[in-house]
């Protein structure tokens, strides 16, 4: 048996991992970041890869101030009450400082202007234009060297593409209008962006440092000597991974692991949209020496989404990429609308229903309803505009013979259309509104139809149906302090072992989930981890 002996060890190669073995490798540690998966990047890679860090100083250069007060009244706006009041001022107070950090070790990162603070623009302190979300600058993937053919794949932006330029091209509902020869130009080159950009950045950085990389090597045990964490197992060899100065669990959540998503989130109709690997890992291995989970009081960090067949079944968040625009609605097995689809957020929280008569979800299944003239301008799925629908999208010529099809009740959702028909005529939901929340008016839907960029009449057959799934950033974690460091049952930090992004708790953003503020809380907390390991030598 031999022994392999680092400084830190990190585990899990998305936004966190990177960001804690960055940190770790750029403050002159020796560091060996453990990936489980054949590819690098978990659910970080095929995010839209923005970082949400109020009175950053790439704003403050291009003249767009910030003022800290005013983010952390939006954070606490956003928590509503339910964040560890430490946690949630140690991210808003160190989330510049942190990207200055990156940055002088070689992160390329820029604004992405456009983003607003979107999820809850009416919320005190919030901000209208992208001076708090920050994403990778473009990145060609030669610069990963041998390791680029290993990044996990993504799709929803375009090779090379940033959040930030789907906001300045007029959103992804206005994709066939964008240009073309410059899209065919970064593929051809090489070029990554938003989560697979960030990835590509954060990774090449941590390896000019000198930072180990290990793929398909899991762990599945923590080690303990003299009652602090001193190295971890794994699934590969029956060596021990030493760690002179602790341990980073950044292995994601359980999102892949049915059990626990049944145990801790409870909805039926779950998808996992990241990384298969992500089993829990992170949690069991703590758990087991007397970790304590935290869990939020509402999961608002879900998504809808729907299983792609010919992917592998792969989670596709058709809530933000198909369902605001005009011409689609969701309905419940009932065929009816159950809330404004324009915010997937809402749509969410309608899942939750549950008939206490019935004993039964009330909108769950869920199918996405559209119709072809729909089809001929947006993309199904990813794909690009105008084609057609994939095979197993299902469709009939009329809406009756659609519901039949998908077990939903024809008389009701015939009906419903009738009725949502004549409010897109008229320009308003009088229903949910849709369309009228500063979220939908600044992210969803086809901005270039004005008033009718959410509202559509379905009356061009064919007819099709997507089902819907529920997915995202899971609700129960890790309990950690300020310092990342994972707390014991009995109140005390465990010596040694630090957790950061989703194998933590949402201690700091509470329920309240903002755009770029997983991976914000992942990156900042993953950086605190490595500081502290620093000064904590044993
Ligand atoms: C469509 C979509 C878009 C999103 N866009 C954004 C956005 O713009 N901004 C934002 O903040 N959030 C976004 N999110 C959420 C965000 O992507 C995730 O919450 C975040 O990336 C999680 O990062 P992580 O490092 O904690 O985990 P992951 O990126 O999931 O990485 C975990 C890694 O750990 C590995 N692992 C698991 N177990 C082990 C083990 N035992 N040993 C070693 N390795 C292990 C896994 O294989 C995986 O590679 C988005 C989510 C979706 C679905």
């Amino acid at each position: 048996m031999t022994n392999r002996v680092f400084d830190l060890i990190v585990l899990g190669s998305g936004g966190a991992g990177l960001g804690a073995a960055l940190a770790a490798a750029g403050q002159g540690m020796s560091v060996c970041l453990l990936e489980k998966g054949a590819q690098i990047g978990g659910g970080t890679a095929t995010s839209y890869g923005t970082i949400w860090a109020p009175a950053n100083r790439l704003a403050a250069q291009a003249g767009l101030a910030d003022d800290l007060t005013q983010g952390m009244a939006y954070a606490q706006f956003c928590a509503g009450g339910t964040a560890l009041a430490t946690n949630l001022s140690t991210y808003v107070t160190n989330a510049s400082r942190v990207m200055d950090r990156l940055m002088s070790w070689g992160v390329g990162l820029e604004l992405a202007l456009g983003l607003p603070d979107a999820f809850y623009p009416h919320g005190p302190g919030s901000c209208s234009d992208g001076r708090r979300m920050i994403e990778a600058a473009p990145i060609q993937r030669s610069a990963m060297g041998a390791w680029s053919e290993a990044l996990r794949p993504a799709h929803y932006c375009p090779p090379g593409v940033s959040w930030g330029d789907v906001a300045r091209w007029g959103g992804f509902a206005n994709r066939r209008n964008w240009d073309a020869v410059e899209l065919a130009r970064r593929e051809k080159e090489g070029w990554l962006g938003a989560g697979q950009g960030l990835v590509a950045q954060l990774l090449v950085a941590y390896l000019q440092k000198g930072g180990h990389l290990e793929l398909n090597v899991g762990a599945t045990e923590l080690v303990f000597a003299q009652q602090r964490v001193c190295g971890v197992r794994t699934s590969s060899t029956d060596d021990i991974y030493e760690a002179r100065q602790g341990v980073v669990l950044a292995c994601g959540g359980y999102e892949g692991n049915a059990e626990l998503v049944q145990r801790f989130e409870g909805l039926p109709d779950w998808l996992n949209p990241f990384a298969p690997t992500n089993q829990g890992d992170g949690m069991v291995m703590a758990t087991e020496h007397g970790a304590a989970i935290y869990r939020s009081a509402v999961n608002h960090g879900l998504l809808v989404g729907c299983a792609i067949p010919t992917r592998n079944n792969e989670f596709f968040s058709i809530g933000l990429h198909g369902m605001p625009y005009p011409g689609a609605i969701a309905v419940n097995q009932q065929g009816e609308r159950f809330c404004d689809e324009s915010r997937f957020q809402e749509v969410v929280h309608a899942f939750h229903h549950f008939d206490r008569a019935k004993h039964r979800f009330i909108n769950l299944p869920a199918h996405m309803v559209f119709d072809d003239r729909y089809r001929q301008q947006y993309a199904i799925a990813g794909a690009p505009p105008g084609q057609a629908a994939p095979d197993w999208v299902a469709q009939a010529p009329t809406l009756e013979a659609l519901a039949e099809k998908i077990g939903v009740d024809a008389t009701g959702m015939v009906h419903t259309v009738e009725r949502f028909n004549q409010f897109a005529i008229d320009g308003e939901d009088l229903d949910f509104g849709r369309g009228k929340s500063a979220f939908s008016k600044s992210t969803a839907g086809d901005a270039n139809k004005g008033k009718f960029a959410q509202l559509g009449p379905l009356d061009t057959p064919p007819y099709y149906a997507i089902q819907l799934r529920v997915g995202g950033i899971v609700g129960t974690g890790l309990l950690t302090n300020e310092h990342a460091q994972v707390m014991h049952v009995r109140g005390h930090p465990i010596a040694g072992l630090y957790a950061c992004g989703n194998t933590a708790a949402p201690t700091d953003t509470g329920v309240g989930y903002q755009g770029g503020a997983s991976i914000g809380s992942g990156v900042i907390f993953g950086c605190l981890a490595a500081e502290h390991a620093a000064n904590a030598r044993p």
